[in-house]
């Protein structure tokens, strides 16, 4: 089998085929797994740049965080954030946000131990057989957002190809701000409302819990979809936002802006994968109601188990 993609929803699959006892390539084309649970480092701590945080309500994700919350790689951050909107700000609790010291990477890091990983390896082909980049395999997984899936598919894989295709996905920049020192209002993150510029900002010291100065804006998809050939001069309006919205006495010493062309999915709540008689599936967050963490881990270990049980015999 091959699983393409090492973000949450790969790994999770590889993983699911090899205790299954199902010989697994993983590939990934970036330098280190994780995908959307990015850890930059940038002046010598890691930044989550992708994923804010994660939430948990399924038991078999609580399971495994529970291991890695045992194992020092994942803390309970808050369950208190402010929202900015039109009337101001207020404070609204809800679910417990979790976040990893080490940064959100890490954990997809500790799932990927022992798994056959290759990085900087790109899936470039897939066709009927199913063969990638003519190597034919048993079954084919294509963990990744679906309009990255959509490019790798031949026509003639018409299932799968149609799905990937249909899934429809938002921009967003992350920008990571470093300042002189702490001197904001007490707070942990903020959503903001009806902003013409962010959508959220989370303080990244807080969270990862070194106290550094450094706070991550994500902006609205309207505003990333205006910048996504330059990103980089998004950074001054994000700042000006950042450091007027929280009231700041000074600006960023560094800003650094990530540019996701796919952030987030729009739900779609029929199934948590894809897998037809083609042989190759579709795993990730966009196969749930509520894309996010949890679901792109929970499609992930579905379609490995999935893919596991056609490679045993049956009766
Ligand atoms: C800005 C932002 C904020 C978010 N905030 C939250 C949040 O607060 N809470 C939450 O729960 N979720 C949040 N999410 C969503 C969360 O990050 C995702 O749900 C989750 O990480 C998706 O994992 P995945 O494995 O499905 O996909 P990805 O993490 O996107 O993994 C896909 C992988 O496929 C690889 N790949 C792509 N093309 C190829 C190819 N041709 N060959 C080989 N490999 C390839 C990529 O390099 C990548 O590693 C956020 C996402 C973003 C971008």
């Amino acid at each position: 089998m091959l699983v393409a993609g090492a973000g949450i929803a790969g790994v999770a699959c590889a993983g699911e085929l090899l205790r299954a006892g199902v010989p697994v390539e993983l590939r990934d084309r970036a330098r280190v797994p994780g995908g959307r649970l990015a850890s930059r480092r940038l002046d010598g701590r890691p930044v989550d740049l992708g994923a804010a945080y994660f939430t948990v309500d399924d038991p078999d994700f609580a399971a495994l965080v529970e291991r890695w919350r045992a194992a020092g790689l994942a803390r309970e951050w808050t369950d208190t954030f402010d929202v900015y909107g039109p009337d101001g700000r207020r404070t609204v609790t809800g679910p417990v946000r979790w976040a990893a010291p080490g940064g959100l990477r890490s954990l997809v890091t500790d799932l990927a131990d022992g798994l056959p990983l290759t990085v900087e390896r790109p899936v470039r082909a897939v066709r009927p057989g199913p063969t990638v980049d003519a190597t034919p395999y048993a079954g084919v997984a294509l963990a990744m957002p679906g309009p990255q899936a959509a490019g790798l598919l031949d026509p003639a894989l018409a299932g799968p190809a149609r799905v990937a295709a249909a899934q429809r996905w938002s921009p967003v920049l992350a920008v990571a701000l470093r300042f002189p020192a702490r001197r904001w209002p007490d707070f942990h993150g903020a959503f903001v409302n009806e902003h013409p510029v962010l959508a959220l900002v989370c303080d990244d010291g807080d969270r990862r819990g070194d106290d550094a100065p450094v706070l991550v804006a994500h902006t609205t998809a309207e505003f990333a979809a205006g910048h996504l050939a330059a990103p980089e001069a998004a950074g001054p309006a994000v700042v000006s936002a950042t450091v007027a919205l929280l009231g700041l006495p000074e600006p960023p010493e560094t800003v650094y802006v990530h540019r996701w062309s796919f952030a987030k999915p729009a739900p779609a709540p029929d199934g948590t994968y894809h897998l037809d008689d083609s042989g190759v599936g579709l795993a990730g967050d966009a196969f749930a109601d509520r894309p996010r963490v949890q679901s792109a881990w929970r499609s992930g270990r579905d379609l490995g188990r999935a893919l596991a049980a056609r490679l045993r015999p049956t009766g």
